[in-house]
């Protein structure tokens, strides 16, 4: 049903008391491996939540990449589009102070590798799906691709991440287009816009999306289309870490949308696992199960 085209890395996080500076080292805390990467947090949060989902992504023939094979797969997602080589797999290396501000370096490796060619030789799975998600930690010709590939009816969600102008064709395709604060602002440039998220929203709807998500953290989020903008509820609950919180709110967005949702109801259901992702420490062992989604 759902179709993530997109970035897998191994998070590689280290507890410091302090963040080093330039030519100094510092002694850490033990080394924390996480699988990450925005394209296969999605894939398993759709998973864990009982959508058919199938990555496309590319990661090294390494010990990285096959812990990222093996995440995706205890989650029940569909591997046979997790490309292997040409690079080694994508790695962020963070650093965590006590105030919990961290210093990251990303190496992009095998994501920078996921090519518009690889796009088209996996047509079976665009044809399978009625809704293919992407985001921007891949190269954007690749993206491009995606959108040329899609299959009659089934649908284009794209999380802008990390934000980047973005081409008249990938912006046209968006149903819906989904950002935070931040990449609303990067996304709309010198355009004015003003303080108020709706007043983003309607002008990031006029760049050419049949749809817009802006997402508020805490504050939920809100839906554009051409019946207007409306407000998504948001849950209350005690935040412990949000990491991954809007890649699980964009994955539950695509699949409820593929199951024949409308924006605003798929929109609250997300909200729902954006809120229950935030409660753990974690990006994918965070993510909720439906009768956790259920019980909040
Ligand atoms: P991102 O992680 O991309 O910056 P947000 O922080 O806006 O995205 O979070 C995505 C969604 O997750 C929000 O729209 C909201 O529904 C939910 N969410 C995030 N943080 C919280 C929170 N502290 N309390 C409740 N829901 C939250």
């Amino acid at each position: 049903d759902l179709l993530v085209i997109g970035s897998a890395n191994a998070d590689l996080v280290i507890g410091v008391e302090r963040r080093p500076g330039a030519g100094e080292t510092v002694l850490g805390s033990d080394l924390a491996v996480h699988p990450g990467g925005k394209g296969a947090n999605q894939a398993v949060a759709a998973a864990r939540l009982g959508a058919r989902t199938a990555l496309l992504a590319r990661v090294g023939d390494d010990a990285y990449g096959r812990l990222l094979l093996d995440s995706q797969k205890a989650a029940g997602v569909d591997t046979v589009g997790v490309l292997v080589g040409g690079a080694p797999t994508g790695v962020a290396l963070i650093t965590v102070d006590p105030s919990g501000d961290n210093s990251i370096v990303v190496s992009p490796g095998a994501n920078g590798r996921l090519t518009p060619d690889d796009v088209r030789a996996s047509g079976s799975l665009f044809q399978a799906s009625r809704v293919v998600s992407t985001q921007l930690e891949i190269p954007l010709e690749t993206v491009v691709e995606a959108v040329r590939s899609l299959a009659p009816g089934s649908r284009f969600v794209l999380n802008p991440s990390p934000p980047r102008p973005l081409p008249t064709e990938v912006l046209a395709a968006c149903d819906p287009l989904i950002v935070n604060e931040h990449e609303a602002k990067v996304i709309l440039g010198d355009a004015p816009a003003g303080d108020d998220p709706a007043d983003w929203a309607r002008v990031l709807l006029a760049r050419g999306p049949r749809s817009v998500v802006v997402t508020l953290g805490a504050d939920g989020a809100l839906v554009a289309s051409a019946e207007g903008v409306a407000r998504v509820p948001s849950v209350r609950v005690d935040a412990v870490d949000t990491t991954g919180a809007g890649d699980a709110f964009t994955a539950a967005l695509a699949w409820r949308l593929g199951q024949g949702d409308a924006l605003a109801q798929a929109a609250a259901y997300a909200a729902r696992v954006g809120a229950a992702a935030v409660t753990k420490a974690g990006a994918q062992e965070s993510y909720p199960t439906p009768d956790e989604v259920a019980a909040l």
